[in-house]
């Protein structure tokens, strides 16, 4: 895997090196050979900004708030400003919040459990964005964004509802949707909208503020970052008025045997001791991202995202997964089909006999799959940081190798 943007298209963008480069992987023939990751949609590697963050913290992790002692005030102060990085990396308002969750799904869980009304959501969606949400009225994607977004306004002009959740970026295709243009829409018709940051945040820059968006979730898996830490940002009165979504200490301001005083958002739902290392790690991702320059990372991203599909889909029977003719953008996913391989034979292939690692299977998203004609899954290649065009080549010959029979 080669180091972000050194001998590619971005040579003067500031670099954000990722960890764990170079791995060598064992290959069945014999021998190893350096690990090509295409699998960033899962989990991406830590930047060394964020190995060195932990590091830095680990001798010091200690349970937040209320410890007067150096390792406590350390954790609290890494714990309490890591909200400030979230803000700046995704751009709030004075009226948003961050909470810290575990995770993208923990973050739509938790906003489910705080929604006053019906939800509006389109039956494409992750798992995670489909299935918390309680009152839900489900509109079926179109072949284009347009008619989708007709679709949407029909939906929400039919009849009151509090809250449009969308995804972001697609897990299994990468496309974008307009998402200020939705948030406008959803504002008119009386409704909130939240986004599924969970594939977007790592590849696009996201301002809340200026896209009006009122809730995001993501995860820092996702965000070069290690697991366990996640986040919801948005409205604070929803968040202030909901039950806490974990009842216990920390949520509180007072309790009596016969009564119990909430506290305030975020404290309201981070009951319990919180993940102080993965929170930090997060921030240091949030950072990290914050200080490159991202129009140079999205070319540079987008010209290998071109480069593998179009390699790709000149190979005989490999078929490339879209929803839409019409999308706007699209993150550096590539999913593909080839007639007469099941995926995971291909994804087998691919890391056995040539050390790269993709995805295969119905990403959490089986409607998604149904509805485009692939029940039986796919493969899918996703780009980060560390990807350079020489993984790209080298996954373009893999599969042009599988499907010429030359194993
Ligand atoms: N939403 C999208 C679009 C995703 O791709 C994923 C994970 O793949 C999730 C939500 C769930 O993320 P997590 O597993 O970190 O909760």
């Amino acid at each position: 895997m080669t180091a972000v943007l050194t001998a590619d298209a971005c040579a003067t963008a500031p670099i954000a090196r990722v960890s764990g480069c170079d791995l060598q992987v064992p290959l069945v023939g014999g021998g190893t050979c350096v690990y090509a990751n295409f699998d960033y949609a899962a989990s991406a590697p830590a930047l060394s900004q964020v190995t060195d963050r932990v590091q830095e913290l680990l001798p010091f992790y200690a349970s937040v708030h209320r410890g007067a002692g150096y390792a406590s005030r350390v954790s609290t102060e890494a714990y309490e400003s890591a909200r400030g990085s979230v803000e700046r990396f995704v751009g709030t308002d004075a009226d948003q919040v961050v909470v810290f969750t575990r995770n993208t799904t923990d973050s739509l869980n938790l906003l489910a459990s705080c929604v006053p009304g019906d939800v509006v959501v389109l039956d494409i969606e992750h798992h995670a964005n489909f299935l918390p949400w309680k009152n839900s009225r489900v509109v079926e994607a179109a072949d284009t964004v347009a008619e989708t977004i007709r679709r949407i306004v029909a939906e929400l002009c039919a009849k009151p509802a509090a809250l449009l959740a969308v995804t972001g970026a697609s897990n299994v295709t990468g496309e974008v949707l307009p998402i200020a243009e939705l948030a406008e829409i959803a504002h008119r018709c009386g409704a909130r909208i939240l986004v599924d940051g969970a594939q977007l945040t790592p590849h696009r820059r996201v301002n809340l503020t200026e896209s009006g968006v009122d809730y995001l979730a993501f995860s820092g898996h996702k965000l070069y970052a290690p697991f366990g830490a996640g986040v919801l940002v948005g409205r604070r009165d929803w968040l202030d008025e909901a039950e806490p979504y974990l009842a216990g200490g920390g949520a509180v301001r007072e309790v009596t045997v016969d009564e119990t005083c909430w506290a305030p958002a975020p404290a309201r739902h981070e009951a319990g001791s919180p993940n102080v290392l993965g929170v930090a790690a997060l921030a240091a991702a949030c950072d990290a991202l914050a200080a490159l320059d991202f129009e140079k990372v999205v070319a540079h991203e987008q010209v290998l995202a071109t480069r593998l599909a179009e390699g790709l889909a000149e190979i005989d029977g490999v078929q490339l997964l879209r929803l839409w003719s019409d999308a706007p953008d699209s993150v550096g996913i590539v999913t593909f089909t080839i007639d007469g391989y099941e995926p995971g034979q291909i994804a087998a292939f691919l890391s056995a006999e040539h050390g790269i690692g993709v995805r295969d299977g119905r990403f959490c998203a089986h409607p998604l799959l149904n509805r485009i004609g692939h029940a039986g899954g796919a493969v899918r290649a996703s780009l980060g940081l560390g990807t350079g065009s020489d993984d790209v080549e080298r996954l373009i010959a893999a599969v042009r190798q599988l499907v010429a029979g030359e194993q």
